[in-house]
């Protein structure tokens, strides 16, 4: 992981302002939504995109009743 050089404080309600550079760093804008990861005692953010319900793949997704599968992945499921 890359250090930021920023720290910031948790306010009473839990919430922490994220850098407008760090923001910008991964092209997260007003209305964007953040994933959240815990690595051992880290929290790891990242911008959420629609994700392969199997892989993680983010590519030649289809949606399915509100979930997405990549393209490899409903290979998997076809019948020869
Ligand atoms: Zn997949």
């Amino acid at each position: 992981m890359k250090p930021t050089g920023f720290v910031k404080k948790i306010d009473e309600m839990g919430r922490i302002v994220i850098p407008k550079s760090v923001r910008q760093t991964i092209n997260a804008g007003i209305g964007d939504n953040l994933q959240f990861f815990i690595d051992g005692d880290s929290i790891v953010m990242k911008k959420f995109s629609n994700a392969c319900l199997f892989c993680g793949s983010e590519n030649n997704l289809t949606e399915i009743h509100e979930k997405y599968i990549c393209a490899n992945c409903i290979s998997l499921f076809k019948k020869d």
